[in-house]
């Protein structure tokens, strides 16, 4: 599932609330679908968890708040679905942290991603707990850690054997029912996480992005390795790489969309490089790109990229698209029904800005082209007289297994049309996409250490690459996909997997 995560521990036994809650709030624009704090007190666990986004705390609050979710530990979680039902009751029940017990074990975790294996996984839970249930991945990732512990393996060898059982994407944060603090990524390190402290030397927290330890005032660390556990102690963090030359795979879309522009990530910051993608699309688009009056952005993805545009061509970077600040849902990761109507709502065009001009309009990416197309009719009825799409996020024409919610074939416009034929579906005069090189350069990442899926189709794990391609092959006959690819059993979905 497409989440946040945060976690924090206090070595001087003071209340880390404040900190767990403002590394969220920093994290909201990652799910606005339910949100979840749980704090750990003298071999207790305490949690809160609700719909919609962190809410605002009043001050007459802060004591219950801080009585609600005791102790000097806590982990939480933003959450919005790429795995179990969609209904309000299945949201809540899928909403985490999530804790568990068996034998008097006891442990709690907050989990960004999306496991790909879910059948497997499902039947030996089922197996070995009798009353198991599952709202998504988030319980087996939980229950398959639990599981090892009850065993009587360590917090190290359940970490080891979870990163190997489970396919797919997982950054991990968790406390065991003894009060150890801790974090992993999975073998590919698909989904970012992050390491920092206070000044003081006294709290230690783990974040999905660098903003969850800004907003407290910490010092950024390291981002997690692909495959490393890493526990907090009052000597500092103690990190452990569990897989060997694990193959590198952070997700390129997170560069393009997902994080916030003044997070960090490969010792730079997002903005820069979303800057550096409107530069390459201008180098690449000379001709289109002298063919326009002015650059506007769809905001806010596509502010930073609209500064590179506007450096490279010269062109003014006309603030005609505002967005409504109390509106603050990102359309792409709202569900089908909802999006249309979110996006016509948060952006207001200033129609005598554009009216008789020739506009390119930056944007992150095209997914299903529907909030696209509403931006580019708004334009058209304010008199713009081109629109020409510059798209940092190169053509998007497989699904995502990993956390994305772009799960099948089926709702992505560019797995059945080319360039060309998007641009008349939306509306657009041309649609500009950077290309992968430029892409993998402006990072700063090699290729061999991005996940790109979603733009290549070649996944970076085994499962995944199995069902794209055996999916692939139906779509293009015709067979229309019966939801999540990776969730639908390969029964229903008429293939072997
Ligand atoms: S498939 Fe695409 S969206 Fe999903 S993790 Fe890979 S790059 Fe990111």
């Amino acid at each position: 599932m497409g989440c946040g995560v945060f976690g924090a521990i206090n070595f001087d036994n003071q209340s880390v609330f404040s900190h767990v809650y403002w590394g969220l709030r920093a994290e909201n624009h990652r799910g606005h679908q339910s949100h979840g704090f749980l704090t750990f007190k003298d071999g207790e666990f305490y949690s809160y968890k609700n719909l919609d986004l962190v809410p605002k705390l009043k001050t007459s609050a802060i004591q219950e708040w801080l009585t609600r979710l005791p102790g000097n530990i806590g982990i939480a979680n933003v959450r919005y679905t790429t795995s179990g039902k969609i209904d309000d009751q299945s949201i809540v029940q899928g909403t985490q942290p999530m804790m568990a017990e068996a034998n008097g074990i006891k442990l709690a975790v907050s989990f960004n991603g999306n496991i790909v294996n879910t059948q497997p996984l499902l039947r030996e839970m089922q197996e070995h707990f009798s009353n198991f249930i599952c709202s998504c991945d988030s319980d087996l990732v939980i229950n398959k850690l639990l599981l090892e512990l009850k065993n009587g393996k360590g917090l190290e060898e359940a970490v080891k054997t979870a990163m190997l059982s489970l396919d797919g994407a997982f950054s991990v944060i968790g406390i065991t029912g003894d009060g150890v603090l801790f974090a992993f990524k999975d073998p590919h390190g698909i989904k970012p996480l992050c390491a920092g402290h206070s000044h003081d030397c006294k709290t230690y927290a783990f974040s999905s992005e660098s903003v969850g330890l800004d907003i407290n005032g910490f010092e950024r660390d390291f981002e997690l390795e692909p495959g490393e556990l890493v526990l907090a102690s009052k000597d500092g963090f103690k990190r452990q790489q569990l897989i060997e030359n694990p193959r590198k795979a952070f997700c390129a879309f997170e560069f393009a969309y997902f994080a916030r522009p003044d997070s960090i990530f490969n010792g730079k910051y997002v903005y820069e490089i979303r800057e550096e993608f409107g530069r390459n699309i201008v180098k690449e688009f000379p001709e289109i790109s002298k063919d326009a009056d002015i650059v506007l952005s769809v905001p806010e993805t596509g502010d930073d990229p609209a500064m590179g545009v506007h450096e490279a061509s010269g062109l003014r970077w006309e603030r005609a698209s505002r967005r409504h600040r109390y509106v603050t849902e990102r359309a792409f990761i709202l569900l089908n029904n909802e999006r249309y109507s979110t996006i016509d709502r948060k952006v207001n065009i200033l129609g005598s800005k554009v009216a008789g001009k020739r506009v390119i309009v930056t944007e992150d990416s095209i997914v299903r082209g529907d909030t696209t197309k509403v931006i580019i009719e708004k334009l058209r009825k304010s008199g713009a007289t081109k629109v020409y799409m510059f798209v940092t996020f190169p053509r998007i024409i497989g699904p995502c297994f990993y956390g994305i919610d772009m799960s099948s074939y089926g709702q992505l416009i560019g797995s059945r049309h080319d360039e060309k034929e998007i641009a008349k579906i939306i509306g657009a005069d041309t649609v500009c996409y950077q290309s992968i090189e430029n892409l993998v350069k402006a990072t700063g990442c090699t290729k061999n250490e991005l996940c790109m899926a979603c733009i290549t189709g070649k996944y970076p794990t085994p499962l995944a690459q199995k069902m794209a391609d055996e999916m692939k092959k139906k779509f293009i006959h015709g067979y229309q996909e019966k939801g999540r690819i990776y969730e639908a059993g390969s029964e229903s979905q008429g293939v072997q997997w």
